[in-house]
């Protein structure tokens, strides 16, 4: 792909004369080389100044500004390095504050434990409003987001969106994060996962501080909790949230939280709490229709500056349905390819680079196919693919197939519902069920840890 320039106003953000091409050089140099970092965006940064020991680079926005402090110092530098031809250190800084004046930066690469909270650590440029496609699928969920983000604790309390992998959820919620905090700066928002919610909790039980905790907690104006489910079958910590849950949503506080599955299909969750998540706005994600998936793809590519000929989306649209996820993994394979071999995006280069199938040329691990896993897990155990896949419950045919599906949810990127449905039409939460069992047993039980460690080693070695 041939290095362009950031659209335009190289000078009006070069900080004059002497800065312009500098600047210019830096970005040809990044996207040439590190186009993985690059965002569309990356036009808005400004060149503050440039002395002996650093290049100086302005980035108002507080989201983007972590972003670069944390994944794109490197990459910077090596271009900062090609731009003056000098060994120069790059600052990042959030305000145009002269040199000696400016507060020392605060250390954002090596997060503390309260940095853990800091959401502008936890959230992803890359998520936001502007950059969500809105199809039939998702507008209920949008629009509830929209709402929610506009007017917290006032329009949809508690809002609870679910729905497959990779379908948006996450990045919902950090768009309603990030839109709250661009209206009210001094919002508190505490946006964490349902996982380290939890981490966090066992290790405020275990050390004596629950006060902190509950404080932490219940003094948000905002508490937003990604993949709620895993609160499945934790009754102390499902407890616990029940009364912060309470506590906030008393207090008017707006309550966000996603999930793999609506709040009654949840396994072993407390019936208080299926009916607090049902009380407010429940909205559910599916599968993206074709036309929001090529949207999607051209989204994308403006997002890191690709240029992708019309029939491209269109192309790998109709070929990759399962996830959002699945169609950034091809538009990534895509930049590979065109990167490495120098060419443009074209469509021939689309259908080779779908064809090569899903292990992008030489760099990731061999992901193993459905099929695959069958076929290993059959071999593994003797046993036949019809019984595998039919009703049967005994032990025998019962155990290697919830091994498939532990298999099937690790190394693929299928919903819990899609492996339901492939294997004889069971719902979502047998497969939950049987991807914890595996996940349970094969750390407590040698035999099977070994017997799925061995099933693994023939996938990703690609023996199967
Ligand atoms: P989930 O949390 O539901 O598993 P994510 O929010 O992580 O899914 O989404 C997976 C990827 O797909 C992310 O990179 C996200 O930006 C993208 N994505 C999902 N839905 C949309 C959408 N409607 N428009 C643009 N990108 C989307
Ligand atoms: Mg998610």
């Amino acid at each position: 792909m041939p290095a362009r320039t950031p659209h335009g106003h190289d000078d009006a953000r070069g900080g004059g004369a002497a800065l312009g091409p500098v600047r210019q050089r830096l970005f040809e140099h990044l996207r040439k080389h590190h186009s993985e970092v690059c965002r569309h965006w990356f036009d808005d940064i400004e060149v503050l100044g440039l002395d002996g020991a650093n290049l100086t680079l302005l980035v108002e926005e507080p989201v983007r500004l972590s972003y670069l402090q944390r994944c794109c110092v490197p990459p910077f530098t090596a271009a900062a390095a090609a731009a003056t031809g000098r060994l120069v250190g790059v600052k990042f800084v959030g305000e145009r504050v002269p040199e000696a004046a400016a507060p020392a930066p605060t250390n954002v690469q090596a997060p503390s434990p309260e940095a853990l909270f800091d959401e502008r650590i936890l959230l992803s440029p890359d998520y936001v409003f502007d950059t969500f496609v809105v199809g039939p699928t998702n507008r209920l969920a949008h629009a509830a987001a929209q709402a929610v983000a506009q007017k917290p604790g006032r329009s949809y309390n508690p809002f609870f969106v679910h729905g497959g992998v990779g379908l948006g959820k996450t990045h919902l919620l950090q768009a309603i994060c990030q839109d709250m905090l661009r209206r009210d700066p001094s919002v508190r928002i505490a946006y964490i996962s349902c996982s380290t919610f939890m981490d966090v909790f066992h290790e405020a039980v275990r050390a004596g501080r629950m006060h902190e905790f509950r404080h932490r907690f219940r003094n948000a104006d905002v508490l937003v909790i990604d993949d709620i489910h895993f609160l499945s079958r934790h009754e102390q910590t499902q407890e616990e949230f029940f009364h912060t849950f309470n506590a906030l949503y008393q207090g008017g506080k707006q309550l966000v939280l996603s999930s793999d599955a609506a709040p009654s299909d949840i396994p072993d969750l407390e019936e208080r709490l299926v009916s607090r998540f049902n009380s407010g706005l429940v909205a559910r994600i599916d599968r993206p229709a074709y036309e929001t998936r090529v949207e999607i793809l051209k989204a994308k590519a403006r997002l890191h500056d690709l240029e992708l000929p019309d029939d491209v989306p269109a192309y790998v649209a109709a070929r990759i349905d399962a996830n959002i996820r699945e169609l950034e993994g091809a538009l990534a394979r895509l930049r590979g390819i065109a990167m490495a071999t120098g060419q443009p995006i074209t469509l021939e280069l689309a259908k080779q680079a779908i064809a090569d199938g899903r292990p992008a040329a030489g760099s990731e691990p061999a992901q193993p196919t459905i099929q695959q896993i069958i076929e290993a897990v059959t071999h593994y155990y003797d046993i036949k693919l019809s019984d595998l896949m039919s009703k049967r419950r005994h032990k025998s045919i019962a155990l290697p197939r919830q091994v498939c599906m532990w298999l099937a949810r690790k190394h693929t990127r299928f919903s819990l519902e899609e492996i339901g449905g492939y294997f004889g039409g069971r719902d979502h939460t047998t497969v939950m069920h049987a991807v914890r069992t595996v996940a349970t047993r094969s750390q407590s039980d040698p035999a099977l840890g070994s017997d799925v460690a061995r099933i693994e080693q023939v996938l990703t070695r690609g023996e199967a």
